[in-house]
């Protein structure tokens, strides 16, 4: 096992061990493969966008997926599991500091999540009897399916989330959505023929929010399993990539969801509310797919605003670690503050070595060298079409994405606090006026009574 290996190569760092220094000095250093040129060819001033600044930014919406465990179910039963999945969220009243006196959550009690939690959700892990289910891998279905129905964000749960997406996905989906249904393209009955579908198979429509049945073999369907996370599933071992991809796409819907929910309460907030989320905008693995209808329906959410006469919100991904992180801060040298970098596909290829872009990502990376002096990696959703193109058209021109400066504006405002701490939510708990989305109705009730005047 992986942790076994680790003790025994003890702690000896790298590169004080001369196996692995002489075996390094095949390779090349990070620094080496910078290309100056290829760099400052793509460094744009913040000022230069020509975009508007306002209205600025004076909400933040922010979830964290990143409080989630696969843990021990039973005492002396160390292999039995249990996934157990946290995400925090707050909404952030930046024209509050801390300072002044109220309904807020306290940061302290904020970081240890149960206090911002927006969802919390079990899933079983390895070696677990359920008592209806004999096949633990339909035991992990049933159970992955009650947490989306059983999970409400703003009036609507996650599975219904998840349908209005795939609404404003590719045609093929958002054809089937409209008729209530979600495209399953693999059955989970390893005995059936759409198992193993042909290649380009687009997948057969299952109710979107009901059980149903296998058009082929007849199995037991619930409409999560389009989602297909059951198949990183294991019975026998850890499941740490399932939290990921399932905790992934959860932090997706309830920004989404906490978005429409303002739309419906008040628009005029909604164009000054920005949507942060701790990670790319993007959907890795077997799920990946679902992001098409993530970006449509954020890019639906930016045309009712501009129907109405508003600016869009804006949507913002932070990425905190990673290859792309460590390399912005390689070449910072080269990159001015209040200037930005254009990854285009060759940089995220070449350079980056980010592979599956236009598969996974619905938000476009760049870098942003903040005001503050920060070095911020994010993902931003384009207004229209694709995030990244599939080779033909290179979709990295920032005029795609009108909202940049006051995205970035933003970012130079809140742009330290970012990186304060290790989720995004408590680190700008400590510094505005934070209330947790678990109550977010009334939260926001009370804000859009407080702030919007009844005349506008
Ligand atoms: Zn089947």
């Amino acid at each position: 096992m992986r942790y076994e290996m680790a003790s025994r190569l003890g702690h000896l760092p790298t590169s004080s061990n001369p196996v692995i220094a002489e075996r390094l000095a095949r390779y090349r250093k990070p620094e080496d493969s910078f290309n100056k040129s290829m760099i400052v060819d793509r460094i744009v001033d913040v000022d230069s966008l020509g975009q508007t600044h306002s209205p600025d930014i004076k909400y933040v919406v922010c979830v964290d997926g990143s409080g989630h465990e696969d843990q021990e179910a039973y005492d002396r039963y160390p292999s039995t599991r249990v996934l157990y999945m946290q995400i925090a969220g707050v909404f952030i009243d930046l024209r509050q500091m801390l300072e002044q006196a109220g309904p807020f959550v306290d940061p302290a009690r904020l970081a240890d999540a149960t206090e911002s939690s927006v969802v919390s959700g079990f899933l079983p892990g390895s070696f677990l009897e359920h008592e209806t289910y004999d096949d633990p891998n339909e035991a992990f279905r049933a159970e992955f399916f009650e947490l989306f129905a059983d999970t409400v964000i703003q009036k609507r749960s996650l599975l219904e989330l998840l349908l209005e997406t795939q609404r404003f996905a590719r045609p093929h989906e958002a054809a089937a959505a409209e008729r209530g249904n979600l495209l399953l393209t693999k059955c989970p009955n390893r005995e059936c023929a759409l198992s193993e579908p042909p290649r380009g198979y687009q997948g057969s429509p299952i109710p979107g929010l009901t059980i149903s049945r296998c058009s082929s073999c007849s199995t037991a369907l619930w409409p999560t399993d389009a989602l297909r996370i059951w198949e990183q599933f294991s019975s026998d071992d850890s499941n740490k990539q399932v939290l990921n991809r399932t905790s992934q796409i959860v932090e997706h819907l309830v920004l989404i969801g906490v978005a429409l929910g303002i739309e419906a309460m008040s628009p005029r907030m909604l164009q000054q509310t920005a949507f942060i989320c701790d990670g790319d905008l993007a959907l890795f693995g077997e799920p990946a797919r679902f992001q098409h209808g993530l970006r449509g329906c954020w890019q639906e959410i930016i045309r009712r605003s501009r129907l109405r006469g508003h600016q869009p919100p804006t949507i913002i991904g932070v990425a905190k670690s990673g290859y792309p992180v460590e390399h912005f801060h390689g070449i910072r040298r080269f990159v001015e503050r209040r200037h930005l970098m254009r990854l285009d596909d060759a940089y995220m290829t070449e350079r980056l070595r980010v592979r599956s872009l236009a598969e996974t990502y619905f938000g476009r990376k760049l870098f942003y060298h903040s005001g503050d002096g920060q070095l911020l990696v994010i993902t931003v959703v384009p207004e229209t079409e694709l995030a990244y193109g599939y080779g033909e058209t290179d979709y990295s021109d920032f005029s795609r994405f009108p909202a940049l400066a006051r995205t970035l504006d933003l970012l130079d405002n809140i742009g330290t606090r970012l990186y304060d701490d290790a989720l995004i939510p408590v680190a700008l708990a400590h510094h505005w006026a934070a209330y947790p989305l678990a109550n977010a109705e009334k939260v926001l009730r009370m804000l859009t009574e407080r702030t919007v005047p009844s005349s506008e």
